[in-house]
């Protein structure tokens, strides 16, 4: 490939620089170079479409034009040239590289040698090119079909100083978006634009510079500046003798592929409405968090659950479609009080959950849920409604050593209970109290399903007494626990866990089961137990509960009770929790003809003027007010009064705590009908009503009503 006479055309306007060229040429003993020159931009542009010279020398300043311009056409671009430049012109040779030119000098600086590999290496770069796309030619199904695929095709010339670019076919073209001039000549790491760090590219050089294969997705740009993922495989071609000839490289945009991998991993990861981060990536989230605080002890962060407070009421009374835009706006607010490395998120509902990092010490999750609640205060705009948020915040902190995230997310929901106990819009921040109380229901919760399980469960029968009479008119049915170690365990210790975790339901039906089972055994005994009634206490949950009125119907029916023998106490926040509710129930229960009583009256809202609403027979006044009618002239009058109220209600009335007879005759004078206390007995095992209920008179006779 390497001819002894070379012709050579010189395109140069100063004669000086001809002759040293024509000598520095003379120089080279192998080679015979035949020099033709041309003096002027427009002869050479003359002469040069019909021109059979081997290699192109040119001046990159000719007269007023500039010589590079002389080779742009497509047909001339193949030509072997080389740019010859003046001192100073050095910054163009980016540019002269990108024009086609083979090679540029710096004139004045030029030795025999250099212009000699110079020339050569224009030459078989030229040859080469040729050499190749004569080959497609050859190969016309080949090339047809390199034409029409899809995938770009680019290949290298591996033996030219820097990798060039020797072919491209279409797809590369309609890929990249540039033109075949644009790119022929050049090394391929213009489509990577700025990104020239990462590992996949540092894989990339690693393999060409070792003549290996390579497969992988680059970040590369296209000529607009935009970017795109490149799936490329990059081949090694060798020449018969083993030696690198080539690389090909094939590329796939696969920038839509991913975007849609991307949309999918997103919405697997994110909440539609908010497009916040759901609870599956918030938890991530949080693990991070803690395998980082791990290794990174002064590390702190915190977690922070909130609840809307009455977000269900905005939403039943606006609509869900406001109560949507309501939350996507709350979102907004959120992240105002948050910084950028912060995680808001929005578990469900309207419970969203913060991820916080400290950014000294933890008063920062202080000040922040401060601030979120100040952001709160300003009124929301939705449709045409101005609504008020507010919210209550648990926060848990990473001082904390936690294991996992679930536990982080329920302290929080425990603290954000608190923070709602304690009136809404505040925060909580769990704390080793909080944790003991829970540890200590969970405990208590286990040890009542066994209770129940292995039959601990008591009930002990406390009598109602006629005040004036001292008649026996009935029994309070109260549930005791038989607990292996701790002896016999009073409701206070229990029953409120039983109305937290939803134990009350099974407990209750079965304490009903109980009183009825024995109340008619004793109405069974004889006439004189005909007109006993026995009470059995309702919590909140039991009433609320649907079906309740068919299961309590179904006991009387299994103990062939008459329903006028059972009476159900209820508290006033019962009938507050759902008034509506409640009051269906109740009146359905009284169609039974089954009495109800309120209980602890007095403690609650002492609302006697709802109260008439509902369909109640009986008045329990509380204990406290009892306890000091004897002392206090004022509970005295307080009680008096709820009794004439009762009264014009048609309600009867029974005083609850009655410890000694100065309170009876005191009761009876106010015309209180019925006492209960430990003055006549505390509760008692049924095994020891017996006696009473032969004599159905309590011991002592108390003074006759005043008149
Ligand atoms: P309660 O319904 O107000 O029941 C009356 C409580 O006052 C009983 O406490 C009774 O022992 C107590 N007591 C009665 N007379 C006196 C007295 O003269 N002086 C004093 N200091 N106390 C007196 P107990 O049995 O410990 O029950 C406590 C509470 O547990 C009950 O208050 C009731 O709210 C709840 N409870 C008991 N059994 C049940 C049940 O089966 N279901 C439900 N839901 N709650 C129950
Ligand atoms: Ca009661
Ligand atoms: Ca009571």
């Amino acid at each position: 490939m390497h001819p002894a006479e070379i012709k050579v055309l010189l395109i140069e306007d100063d004669e000086d620089d001809y002759l040293i060229t024509q000598n520095l040429l003379k120089q080279i003993s192998l080679t015979r170079y035949l020099v033709d020159w041309v003096s002027t931009y427009e002869a050479a542009e003359q002469i040069l479409d019909d021109d059979d010279h081997d290699v192109y020398l040119v001046d990159y300043r000719l007269g007023r034009e500039i010589g590079l311009e002389l080779f742009q056409s497509p047909q001339r671009r193949e030509r072997p040239f080389i740019l010859l430049t003046g001192q100073g012109d050095q910054d163009i040779d980016l540019a002269a590289m990108e024009a086609g030119a083979a090679d540029y000098l710096v004139k004045g600086h030029i030795s025999a040698a250099a212009l000699e590999r110079s020339i050569r290496y224009a030459i078989e770069h030229h040859y080469t090119l040729q050499a190749l796309r004569t080959s497609l030619r050859k190969h016309d199904d080949l090339a047809a079909a390199i034409d029409q695929i899809s995938t770009g095709v680019v290949i290298t010339d591996a033996l030219a100083p820097d990798n060039p670019i020797i072919f491209v076919n279409p797809a590369f073209l309609r890929i990249t978006g540039y033109d075949p001039p644009e790119i022929l000549g050049r090394n391929c790491r213009f489509l990577q634009g700025q990104d020239t760090s990462s590992v996949t590219l540092e894989k990339l050089r690693r393999a060409i510079q070792n003549r290996q294969p390579f497969f992988g997705v680059l970040l590369n740009y296209r000529k607009d500046g935009t970017p795109f993922w490149n799936e490329l495989s990059v081949n090694p071609v060798f020449d018969q003798d083993g030696q690198l000839v080539r690389f090909v490289g094939l590329q796939t945009d696969i920038s839509h592929r991913i975007r849609t991998e991307e949309q999918i991993l997103h919405s697997a990861l994110h909440d539609k409405l908010t497009d916040l981060p759901n609870r599956t990536l918030f938890t991530d989230r949080i693990d991070q968090a803690l395998i980082y605080s791990k290794s990174q002890k002064d590390l702190r962060w915190s977690v922070f659950l909130l609840d809307i407070d009455r977000f269900k009421m905005i939403n039943d009374s606006l609509g869900h479609r406001i109560g949507d835009e309501l939350l996507v706006q709350i979102s907004q607010r959120l992240l105002e009080s948050l910084g950028e490395d912060d995680t808001l998120a929005r578990l469900g509902g309207d419970e969203f959950a913060i991820l916080l990092h400290h950014r000294d010490s933890p008063l920062n999750a202080i000040y922040v849920a401060n601030q979120i609640h100040q952001s709160l205060e300003e009124p929301f705009h939705v449709g045409d409604h101005d609504v008020f948020v507010s919210t209550s915040i648990g926060i848990t902190l990473s001082l904390t050593d936690y294991e996992n995230p679930e536990d982080i997310l329920r302290d929080a929901d425990t603290a954000m209970y608190r923070a709602k106990d304690q009136g809404r819009s505040r925060y909580a921040i769990f704390d080793a109290s909080m944790h003991d109380h829970i540890v200590t229901i969970q405990q208590i919760e286990t040890d009542l399903r066994r209770a129940i399980a292995q039959d601990e469960l008591r009930v002990y029968y406390q009598p109602i007494i006629s005040i004036a009479t001292a008649q026996l008119v009935g029994f309070e049915a109260l549930m005791r626990w038989q607990h292996p170690s701790r002896g016999l365990v009073p409701p206070d210790q229990f029953i409120p866990v039983a109305e937290e975790t939803g134990l009350i339901i099974p407990m209750g039906e079965w304490i009903l089961r109980q009183a009825c089972q024995q109340m008619n055994a004793w109405i069974n005994l004889g006439s004189a137990t005909q007109n006993l009634q026995v009470n059995v206490n309702l919590a909140s949950r039991q009433v609320c509960q649907s079906g309740f009125v068919a299961l309590v119907q179904s006991i009387l029916n299994e103990y062939q009770l008459d329903p006028k023998h059972l009476k159900l106490e209820i508290t006033e926040s019962t009938i507050m929790d759902d008034m509506n509710v409640a009051r269906d129930t109740l009146e359905e229960l009284q169609a039974l003809g089954i009495a109800i009583a309120i209980d602890d009256f007095g403690t609650g809202y002492s609302s006697l003027s709802y109260l008439h609403r509902f369909p109640i027979n009986t008045l329990k006044i509380d204990r406290t007010f009892i306890s000091k009618i004897d002392t206090h002239e004022s509970d005295l009058n307080m009680v008096g009064v709820m009794v004439l109220l009762a009264h014009n209600l048609k309600m009867n009335v029974v005083a609850e705590g009655v410890e000694n007879e100065t309170q009876v005759q005191i009761l009876n004078r106010v015309g209180c009908e019925y006492g209960q206390g430990y003055f006549y007995s505390r509760p008692i095992p049924a095994a020891e009503i017996a006696p009473l209920l032969e004599t159905m008179h309590f011991p002592i006779q108390p003074e006759k009503p005043l008149p």
